[in-house]
């Protein structure tokens, strides 16, 4: 998808610290972290938010479930975490590509819900 921030990421054409991959995730810091660990886990399919269709197709969201255990794993984060999708303008969701933030590396007290 031209001109998406995510889909430049994952063609390398924005340099970014990737932390995992494999054939349908991709995983890098996000550059304004808002805890010790704060990883964005991302589809390489350019899928719009939570919303989208396609969000639901195939074994994606296994897959992402997968690597975020692996990275919570790497990353000694047996105490627990937060993950996080914020969906359309309401949600705060800034990036048009869907995304999970992993959070974590401190007690993390300000719960929503
Ligand atoms: P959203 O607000 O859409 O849920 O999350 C977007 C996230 O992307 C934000 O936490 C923001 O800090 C992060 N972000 C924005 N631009 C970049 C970038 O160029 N590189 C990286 N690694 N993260 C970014
Ligand atoms: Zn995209």
């Amino acid at each position: 998808m031209e001109n998406c921030l995510f889909c430049k990421i994952i063609n390398g054409e924005i340099p970014s610290s990737i932390v995992y991959k494999d054939d349908e995730v991709i995983a890098f810091k996000d550059i304004n972290p808002q805890a010790p660990v704060h990883i964005l886990v991302v589809p390489r399919e350019h899928i719009q938010s939570a919303l989208d269709k396609k969000a639901t197709d195939g074994k994606m969201l296994s897959s992402v479930f997968s690597a975020i255990a692996k990275i919570a794993k790497d990353n000694k984060l047996d105490n627990g975490f937060r993950i996080i999708n914020n969906c359309g303008t309401d949600g705060g969701q800034t990036v048009p590509h869907l995304h999970f933030h992993l959070l974590g590396g401190r007690p993390l007290g300000d719960k929503v819900v």
